[in-house]
């Protein structure tokens, strides 16, 4: 048993040739970077670069683009049953290899093993549910609209479509969009996050394995650089972001003026409502859970718990204990918490206690002082939890991106709903109560994307739709489901007449009857 503090000793960084390069995956092969530019991978519960990550510059852009623009002629020609079976392939291969997947993501970004797998678990279902082409991809029609004439639509695939994805869900995120995308008909450039990498170049392999065509699914390492290769590529007809806020409205600003379909999800701050009839010991569970799992680096965290007086001192010292029982350290030794991703966001997360104090709030737990079962050198903070935080406070208002789960205590749910719809983010949030007619209210009366009835973490399953309100969502349309069906695919309505002996002759107004 390690523990451990702030550590301000720098990470020790392994000798550049002893550690693993992630190259692009283009055309079904990894594919070295032209740009010869790399960024450090890091192990977070180890504190040291484990491998490099090479970053695109526009060649490699133009390389990933031309062979997912080859390939796509042929992806959308090939018949919906031959798309359907790589899809089954593809999921139960995942199925088969998904530990192996969890490794890779526990190994880059910090979360406990068992997080790892149930992001894939997620991101599973999307794919299950893109198993559906068949479906999802039928038309409509209408018969004799006019006299020997019907109408009908076709959901067309728009072409190569781009995805840049988070650092928090390596796997998931990615695959809220790409089956979706590939089981209508697009090829696809993904550019993950470059903290951690790996896991879509994984997800690369296990396409080819799947039998899908090489140049379908390509994957580009890289920042900014890569990032605007693709906003402002021609041969690239919509970009699916998932970020940050700021990153979010400029994806969403410059996509659009470069004449792409956009979503773009941003950040969050999700609010718990507690009533006082609410059963408490649920709700500390719910707290702990959507508050620190993931070391709170999770877009649908509970960061602020709203309880209606009086029930939060009650609350506060059953969250309190629940936290004492936590397990902090390495994702790889069963712990409950692992450590964040990098050491400056850690350090940035550790500033918030700072802002508290000075602002007047109550640190109950302070994370700074945690003890890990891990290396000295990994990038921790444990559970935070800060009460009678003021509204006008940094720790209320900016998304921190860890486990600080902050408390506002509020007279009446009045008062916590206007809390709720005044914030920037409309991403998530909860009510936790035993009164129905209360929770209805609340459903109806909040304004934000994704709301739980005694669901602390309200991620809708693959069949809904997934996106927030505000500023958590530029553009309009959300992730899978229905919306991820008609965002990746483009409507042709065609009006069809078949000439029989019985034509009208010339009539130059609109058909009538
Ligand atoms: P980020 O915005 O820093 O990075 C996201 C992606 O954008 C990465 O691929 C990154 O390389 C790229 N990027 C970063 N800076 C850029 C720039 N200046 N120009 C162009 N591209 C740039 O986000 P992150 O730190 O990786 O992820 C955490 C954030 O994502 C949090 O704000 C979280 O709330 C949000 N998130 C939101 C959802 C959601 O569904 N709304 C889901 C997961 C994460």
């Amino acid at each position: 048993m390690t523990t451990t503090s702030t550590s301000d000793e720098r990470p020790a960084v392994l000798d550049p040739e002893e550690v693993g390069l992630v190259q692009h995956w283009i055309g079904g092969e990894p594919v070295p970077s032209a740009s010869g530019r790399t960024g450090d991978v890091f192990d977070p519960a180890l504190g040291v670069v484990t491998k490099r990550v090479g970053l695109a510059d526009q060649a490699d852009v133009d390389r990933a683009v031309a062979a997912a623009s080859a390939a796509y002629p042929a992806w959308r020609d090939l018949s919906l049953a031959r798309r359907q079976s790589i899809l089954f392939r593809f999921r139960e291969l995942l199925e088969a290899k998904k530990d192996e997947l969890a490794e890779i993501i526990t190994s880059e970004h910090g979360k406990v093993l068992s997080d790892a797998l149930g992001e894939i678990s997620r991101g599973q279902e999307v794919v299950e549910f893109a198993t559906g082409l068949a479906h999802h991809l039928k038309g409509e029609f209408s018969e004799q609209v006019s006299t020997g004439v019907d109408v009908y639509s076709i959901r067309h695939p728009l072409g190569v479509v781009g995805i840049i994805s988070p650092f928090n869900f390596p796997a998931m995120v990615p695959m809220w969009f790409f089956p979706i995308a590939i089981a209508a008909g697009n090829t696809v450039v993904l550019k993950p996050s470059e903290k951690d990498p790996s896991a879509a170049n994984w997800l690369g392999a296990l396409w080819k394995e799947a039998g899908l065509p090489d140049g379908v699914f390509n994957v580009l390492h890289g920042d900014k650089t890569a990032v605007d290769g693709l906003l402002m590529h021609p041969d690239v007809r919509s970009i699916s972001f998932v970020g940050s806020t700021p990153i979010a409205q400029y994806i969403y600003e410059t996509a659009a003026k470069h004449g792409k379909r956009v979503q773009a999800l941003g950040g969050a701050k999700n609010h718990m409502l507690v009533l006082p009839d609410a059963d408490l010991d649920l709700v500390a569970d719910s707290a702990v859970n959507a508050g620190f799992g993931s070391a709170g680096e999770r877009c649908m965290a509970i960061s602020v718990v709203v309880a209606v007086e009086p029930v939060a001192d009650a609350l506060i010292e059953r969250v309190r204990e629940r936290i004492a029982g936590l397990r902090i350290g390495d994702g790889r030794r069963s712990c409950d918490m692992g450590p964040l991703v990098t050491r400056q966001h850690r350090d940035k997360v550790a500033s918030y206690v700072d802002v508290a104090l000075e602002d007047g709030a109550e640190v109950v737990v302070d994370g700074r002082d945690v003890a890990v079962d891990g290396d000295a050198n990994g990038f921790w903070f444990g559970p935070t939890l800060i009460d009678r935080v003021p509204t006008t406070s940094r720790v209320y208002t900016e998304e921190i991106f860890g486990p600080v789960l902050s408390v506002v205590r509020v007279g009446s749910y009045e008062e916590g709903l206007a809390l709720i719809n005044s914030g920037a983010f409309g991403n998530g949030t909860a009510i936790f109560t035993n009164d129905g007619g209360a929770a209805r209210r609340f459903q109806h009366e909040v304004e934000v994307g994704m709301i739980g009835i005694n669901v602390p973490i309200p991620v809708p399953v693959a069949t809904f739709s997934f996106g927030g309100w505000r500023q958590s969502l530029f553009g309009d349309t959300k992730a899978h489901g229905a919306e991820g069906v008609k965002f990746f695919t483009q409507q042709k309505a065609i009006t069809s007449r078949w000439l029989d002996p019985s034509h009208g002759g010339v009539d130059l107004g609109f058909p009538r009857s």
